[in-house]
């Protein structure tokens, strides 16, 4: 998508610090982090959110889930929370799907 501001994060037509990046996703930090670390991790391909998932997407999905705990750990984060949301009335204002990583202080209970 060309007017997707995280398909330009993936492709590194605008800045950001990208944490980790393969073939299938890239994390990067968050431009206004909500606790002392705050990262976000996208698939490279434009997928909306997870109502946009089809069948196809399972080897991305499970790469992705996999890799959060190890990015999390790259980043000296022995536990921290994970948030997608989906759609405008789940808080989504991006809308090419990625998962936060939150943590670097012990957060509050659900
Ligand atoms: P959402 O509400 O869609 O789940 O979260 C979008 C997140 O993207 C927010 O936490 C916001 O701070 C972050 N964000 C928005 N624009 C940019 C950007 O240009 N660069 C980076 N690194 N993060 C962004
Ligand atoms: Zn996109």
């Amino acid at each position: 998508m060309t007017d997707c501001i995280f398909c330009k994060i993936a492709n590194q037509e605008i800045p950001a610090d990208l944490l980790y990046q393969d073939e299938h996703i890239v994390a990067f930090a968050d431009i206004a982090p909500k606790a002392e670390k705050h990262l976000l991790v996208i698939p490279r391909r434009h997928i909306e959110n997870l109502n946009d998932l089809t069948a196809d997407d399972e080897a991305l999905m499970g790469h992705l889930m996999l890799r959060l705990p190890e990015i999390a750990a790259a980043q000296k984060l022995t536990g921290f929370r994970t948030i997608t949301n989906t759609g405008k009335e789940g808080g989504q204002e991006v809308f090419h799907m990625h998962f936060h990583i939150l943590g670097g202080s012990e957060l509050p209970g659900f």
